[in-house]
């Protein structure tokens, strides 16, 4: 008997439903996202709570990165304790502060319910992010250290404009929440990646040297085809191409001098490095976008494909 009856809790344990083995190639969730300007995103935590739940800030900091590594979300620590809806609102309306609270209590955000936690979106043109308020609720969470850690990150995931993604091996599937392994997974960070490739808005990339490495990288006949798609024109792809491919080469072996750097920017966008680097600062990526499309006969917009194709 007792043997049957062990045998019969073991198959309960065995026939829960298997995580979904989807990759981030199967995401047809939301397109949104926060462009360059709104990144990192802040967001407002209170002090108290920050330090009472720390770890599972530091993780979903450490957790939300681009392609290239670049922390995504960054906490401005207050001593600010909002706990109505009224109280938040306010300060997204006039100051357009995106927050993370906890209903720790039931008499703390009264009249407002939600599941155990819940991400609210508001959007700008061109599908992105301009707010995101995350509030959890801790008297529905079942209070496991596990659970919360879970639900964080699963809502940072929506924070960073991600929808649910059932099919996928994701912390934004339920059946992966509810699983023993409640972690970012590869596919998320595949998901972030792609999402968060800087090649939306670049003005955070300030340093053309740093471009200018990420262009190295690349393959110089992939490099060639690419630039040729990218509509220019067979000459301009195979003389870029070759630059990049010979700097790539010395590169191994040692930096490039300033003039080599400046042969190189001068082909890309007709100026000198110098020129290049403070057109940059002052007047923006767009403006050196402009000067490399005028340069290279190509539309600005390719151009900026292009480069976020290259970054
Ligand atoms: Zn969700």
């Amino acid at each position: 008997m007792k043997i049957l009856f062990l045998i019969l809790v073991l198959g309960l344990i065995s026939c829960g439903k298997p995580l979904p083995q989807g990759g981030a190639d199967g995401y047809t969730g939301k397109t949104v996202s926060w462009k360059g300007e709104n990144i990192p995103v802040k967001f407002h935590v209170n002090r108290e709570y920050y330090n009472k739940y720390r770890s599972h800030f530091e993780e979903a900091q450490d957790t939300m990165v681009s392609k290239s590594g670049k922390q995504l979300i960054e906490y401005v620590i207050s001593t600010d304790n909002p706990k109505t809806i009224v109280d938040l609102e306010t300060r997204r309306a006039e100051k357009g502060e995106n927050w993370i609270v906890g209903k720790e209590s039931l008499d703390e955000f009264p009249g407002w319910e939600g599941a155990r936690g819940v991400t609210y979106s508001w959007y700008g043109s061109e599908n992105s992010l301009k707010n995101v308020r995350i509030i959890f609720n801790h008297p529905n969470l079942s209070g496991s250290k596990r659970q919360y850690r879970a639900f964080f990150l699963h809502e940072m995931m929506h924070g960073m404009g991600f929808g649910h993604y059932h099919e996928g091996a994701s912390i934004l599937s339920y059946d992966w929440l509810y699983a023993d392994t409640q972690e970012i997974t590869a596919v998320d960070r595949e998901l972030l990646s792609r999402r968060y490739s800087f090649s939306l808005d670049s003005d955070y990339i300030k340093d053309l040297e740093f471009i200018g490495s990420q262009i190295e990288a690349m393959e110089v006949a992939e490099m060639e085809d690419t630039l040729i798609n990218y509509g220019l024109s067979n000459e301009r792809a195979q003389k870029l191409g070759k630059l990049m491919n010979s700097y790539s080469k010395i590169k191994t072996k040692r930096a490039l001098t300033s003039r080599e750097k400046d042969v190189f920017t001068k082909e890309l966008t007709g100026l000198s490095f110098k020129k290049a680097s403070s057109l940059l600062v002052e007047e923006g990526y767009d403006a050196l976008v402009e000067k490399a499309s005028e340069v290279n006969e190509a539309d600005p917009e390719a151009i900026k494909e292009l480069l976020s194709e290259i970054l």
